[in-house]
């Protein structure tokens, strides 16, 4: 059992001043090395707004994303413009599976029947592999994004990959982020205009019509609002990785 502890940042005051997003990078990049540190986006709004925010903290901290392949082709040219904009590379993970694949293993049009398998084996799985050799996971979550990610917090630990998570823009608004977009002039996906607030992959996302949530387009009908990769029953726990203790 790998060791973890809890409520590390114990005193509360301390833990309060950190919900500044650029503190709360500075913070996690002392407290655990730039090595064991590494930020996952999937392009959305928050993603290009964190980055920003961690670029100007600090230029080396890496950043990946998970190609399932399925993506559309607005969000690779957005990771492209991404990556010119601040000279930069991001790590890509994929499954080793490719479609055709999935579909002779496991049949055709998987995201229809079971999108929970598909997710697991497009999404989850390589998620498990990006952050393997990282003890802390910076992501661009929100709580006002849906129900389930209402209960989240700025620091959390995350059981099935062993992370300390990081959440700077946790209580970020929409228009927040929106607000940073247009007054850092930065780049953004243009179908966001287009009547699609959230994006994942091509066959489990459609537009969203006024006063919907900004998720609701993801897996539409399905009952599903998440793809695995944030949640868990572990979520909601303030504890996190001794630095070290990963392996
Ligand atoms: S979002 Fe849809 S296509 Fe993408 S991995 Fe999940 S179920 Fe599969």
């Amino acid at each position: 059992m790998k060791a973890v502890y809890q409520t590390a940042i114990e005193k509360y005051e301390e833990y309060g001043k950190l919900l500044n997003p650029a503190d709360l990078l500075v913070w996690t990049i002392d407290h655990f090395g730039i090595d064991k540190v590494v930020m996952g986006t999937g392009f959305g709004v928050p993603g290009v707004v964190l980055l920003d925010i961690l670029k100007k903290v600090n230029k080396n901290v890496e950043v990946f994303y998970i190609d399932t392949g399925v993506l559309f082709k607005e969000t690779y040219e957005l990771k492209n413009q991404l990556e010119s904009h601040y000279d930069m590379k991001f790590k890509r993970f994929s499954t080793q599976i490719p479609i055709e694949q999935q579909r002779e293993l496991y049949g055709d049009e998987l995201w229809n029947r079971d999108p929970n398998l598909c997710c697991n084996i497009r999404k989850v799985m390589p998620l498990k592999k990006a952050l393997s050799s990282y003890d802390v996971w910076i992501t661009g979550i929100r709580k006002s994004q849906t129900e389930l990610r209402k209960d989240s917090d700025a620091i959390e630990y995350d059981e099935r990959y062993n992370v300390t998570k990081i959440n700077p823009l946790i209580n970020w608004t929409h228009e927040q982020v929106w607000d940073y977009i247009e007054e850092n002039k930065l780049p953004f996906n243009k179908l966001h205009k287009e009547g699609f607030p959230s994006l994942g992959c091509t066959h489990c996302t459609t537009s969203v019509k006024s006063g919907e949530d900004d998720r609701a387009g993801r897996w539409r009908g399905s009952g599903k609002t998440e793809c695995g990769l944030h949640f868990n029953q572990q979520n909601g726990q303030i504890r996190i990785v001794k630095p070290g203790d990963k392996n």
